[in-house]
């Protein structure tokens, strides 16, 4: 398959200016250009799958911007996937490496785990080391969930006919983000949907962008199961959706699910919001700014985006721990643009580039509250005041 999908690359570069590896660094091996040649001439066999080779593959974040900006429609985003298994098959890392991974697929997936592994990584932020362990301690949000959606949200309006949906709780968002799974319900029940949120584990998105396809299968069909009886599964981590549609689960990003919706009274929220897209969301589902005219809709809300919008933040599934240094320039790159919007806050809608923009612009010395949009719809609809939504958001 590599072979075939490779051919379609006619060399031309309009895909470099967009790639946050080649913007950093200048390399062609670590552009999307170089980086198809590596997956051919090592499919072909003409070039071994080594260290080194490895190497570039491994900093390539998946955001998928060479997919938006190629004219030739290459299929990155497949060759990329498809190159990523090979590797886990036919490449042996350093012990280091393996330690690294295993860890994060041992408890990333397992919210009782990542629970556990959270309160000891903020205890492990003060003790000595090792240089592999470093990166886990450091990506480790100190934050943790203060709700939780009910098992069904009944629709806001007795009167109206209610669509049931599904919603994704996820892994990492439920232990993490679990205030914005109960904003979507209450948002979604306000916008005339019934909202089950069944028990369920990890949709698979990280175990398939790392290569581990059978683990992404398997979870995905679990999941697919939880949600038996369902049509729709709305989804409001960027990265998850668009995993859940490359599998053909019923899954709608949040977006979608609100999109000329009727809602009830919106209240002001004096707020500039600097808004950034996660790249799943602008290029894998290709919904670029899909938040803006739902945020727009809020009065005295006013929403900025800032320069380099097609950039990836670092965070990328993780990355931001395997290849620390670049998402760390990567990240503070991103806070530096969101810094010269002037912003009150900074909203996102996926938990991976919370939690990393968060960190880098704490790093900047600029702490500013981080959520996800629609803790402000949500917000707005309960007439919560912009002083308590930017004193209650993490920073
Ligand atoms: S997915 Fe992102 S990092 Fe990887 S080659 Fe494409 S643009 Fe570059
Ligand atoms: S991937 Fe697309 S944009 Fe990039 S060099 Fe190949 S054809 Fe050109």
């Amino acid at each position: 398959m590599i072979g075939e999908l490779t051919r379609a690359c006619v060399h031309c570069g309009f895909c470099l200016p967009t790639c946050p590896t080649y913007v950093l660094w200048s390399e062609e091996m670590d552009s999307p250009r170089g980086r198809i040649q590596l997956m051919e001439k090592t499919a072909q066999g003409t070039l071994p799958l080594n260290a080194t080779v490895v190497e570039h593959f491994d900093r390539c974040l998946g955001c998928l911007a060479c997919v938006t900006s190629c004219p030739s429609g290459v299929r990155y985003d497949l060759l990329i996937e498809e190159t990523r298994t090979r590797i886990e098959h036919g490449h042996s890392r350093s012990r280091a490496g393996r330690l690294q991974r295993r860890l994060l697929f041992e408890t990333l997936p397992y919210p009782r785990r990542l629970r556990f592994a959270l309160r000891l990584a903020r205890v492990g932020r003060g003790l000595p080391s090792t240089a592999w362990m470093r990166p886990l301690l450091e990506a480790a949000p100190g934050w943790r969930s203060r709700e939780q959606p009910a098992a069904v949200t009944p629709c806001a309006d007795p009167t109206r006919a209610p669509r049931r949906v599904g919603l994704l709780t996820g892994c990492v968002q439920s232990v993490v983000f679990g205030e914005v799974n109960a904003a979507t319900a209450r948002v979604l029940a306000s916008a005339g949907y019934e909202v089950v949120a069944p028990p369920q584990g990890c949709c698979g998105a990280l175990s398939a962008h790392a290569g581990r396809a059978a683990e992404a299968t398997r979870f995905a069909e679990r999941l697919g199961r939880s949600f038996a009886g369902l049509d729709t599964i709305v989804v409001n981590a960027a990265g998850c959706g668009s995993h859940l549609k490359e599998r053909e689960l019923p899954a709608v990003d949040l977006t979608e699910a609100l999109h000329g919706a009727e809602l009830p009274t919106l209240h002001p929220l004096e707020l500039t919001v600097a808004y950034q897209d996660s790249c799943h969301l602008r290029h894998a589902q290709k919904l670029p700014a899909a938040w803006k005219p739902l945020l727009e809709r809020i009065p005295g809300l006013r929403v900025v985006e800032p320069a380099e919008q097609d950039l990836c933040c670092g965070s990328a599934g993780i990355y931001n721990v395997v290849q620390a240094d670049a998402a760390r320039d990567l990240g503070d790159r991103k806070a530096a643009r969101i810094q010269e919007t002037g912003p009150d806050a900074y909203a996102s809608a996926n938990p991976g580039c919370l939690v990393q923009v968060a960190q880098a612009l704490g790093r900047a010395g600029s702490p500013l509250p981080s959520l996800h949009p629609v803790e402000l719809l949500d917000a707005s609809l309960r007439a919560v005041a912009a002083e308590r939504v930017l004193s209650q958001a993490r920073r």
